[in-house]
């Protein structure tokens, strides 16, 4: 186990068979995994768990992504939008206490042109002065993204969601391809854009050689950020009756990810925290060293339900900030307000 873990920690890549292994591990073996994960980024790092503000713009969508919740032919979902001012009144609000990176996340919305998200970036980049901002926004042109980046955009996250073509087919309706998903990576990374990428743990159909071919995606990519989190099964879609994910097997991927890219910038994300108590404090113990509570209007946050039980209220939200850094103290880490840019970033 040690010996494997120095060889990554030295630069090589560890071979299919190495990475089954280690997604695998459990008990004193995954301890070792996690706390080897953590020591790296600790040296990179140090203590910091950064924050982001996250805004959930839309729940239109005009995908039908089948483990979604938000999906286009999902009836019973609620649908909203936040007007461009809702957006900036969120972000200026979360500027006022202190955030400096916010995520506008949405489903795919056609109100949401060019125009419209260029003018809004430009707006919270002219009024938050030093702050970043993240957009994920699923697939877009390749002329696109290049508006964005102009308007200011400095990241943009966009999971993988699975590296294995057959899966991916499993998981998205025909006319979602893995090929465009990595046209899209491609033209972020080209553009500049903090880049992430990522996958759910635990989705319907998914192998351990799934996983495999995930791993050596993010080794190829090389993205700045990854986004990992276990799938939770959503009432209202094809895989309601489908398990989620498993905390434990999440944890391992999280601790891969930070031993194969060392600098990368990984959340312990809302659906980690959904599932068990506590989830986020182990994704930071096994690697994951950014937090994304929600700064989104009150009103919507239900009805941005992309899994079942999200949570959205109490240490998920900005509502909960001091209790999010009491339990980030607890386990030995500061909460972090600043940009937190990728350490490539200059
Ligand atoms: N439209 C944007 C945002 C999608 S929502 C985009 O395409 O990037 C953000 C992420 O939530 C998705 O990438 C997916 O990995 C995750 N997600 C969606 N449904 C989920 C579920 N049932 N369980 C866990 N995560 C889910």
């Amino acid at each position: 186990m040690n010996k494997l873990i120095r060889k990554i920690i030295g630069g090589a890549s560890p071979t299919d068979e190495e990475v089954k292994h280690l997604l695998s591990v459990d008990g004193e073996d995954a301890a070792v995994l996690h706390q080897a994960a953590r020591e790296v980024c600790d040296s990179v790092y140090g203590k910091k768990v950064f924050i982001r503000g996250l805004i959930e713009i839309s729940s239109y969508c005009k995908n039908d992504c089948l483990y979604c919740g938000i999906r286009r032919s999902n009836r019973c979902a609620e649908r909203y939008r936040l007007t461009p001012d809702e957006i900036v009144e969120c972000a200026l609000y979360g500027y006022s206490i202190g955030f400096r990176t916010f995520v506008l996340q949405g489903g795919e919305d056609g109100y949401f042109t060019d125009a419209v998200v260029c003018r809004v970036v430009e707006r919270i980049k002219s009024s938050c002065e030093g702050c970043a901002v993240t957009l994920s926004l699923g697939e877009r042109s390749t002329d696109s993204y290049a508006q964005l980046r102009r308007s200011g955009a400095d990241r943009y996250l966009l999971r993988h969601e699975s590296a294995d073509f057959e899966h991916y087919a499993k998981l998205h309706p025909r006319e979602l391809t893995l090929e465009n998903r990595i046209r899209c990576l491609g033209d972020l990374k080209s553009l500049g854009f903090q880049t992430g990428c990522g996958f759910m743990v635990g989705s319907p159909h998914q192998t351990l050689d799934s996983i495999v071919k995930d791993i050596r995606f993010i080794e190829e990519l090389q993205p700045e950020m990854v986004g990992i989190g276990p799938f939770i099964p959503h009432r209202d879609t094809p895989f309601r009756d489908s398990p989620a994910g498993s905390v434990s097997l999440t944890l391992n991927c999280l601790a891969i990810v930070r031993l194969i890219l060392p600098k990368v910038l990984l959340p312990a994300t809302t659906a980690l925290g959904s599932l068990e108590g506590g989830g986020r404090e182990r994704g930071i113990l096994a690697g994951a060293n950014v937090v994304m509570p929600n700064l989104s209007p009150h009103d919507v946050r239900r009805k941005y339900s992309l899994y079942d039980n999200k949570l959205s209220t109490g240490v998920e939200s900005v509502e909960g900030l001091s209790e999010l850094r009491k339990a980030i103290e607890s386990i030995g880490y500061v909460m972090s307000l600043e940009r937190g840019d990728h350490l490539s970033v200059k």
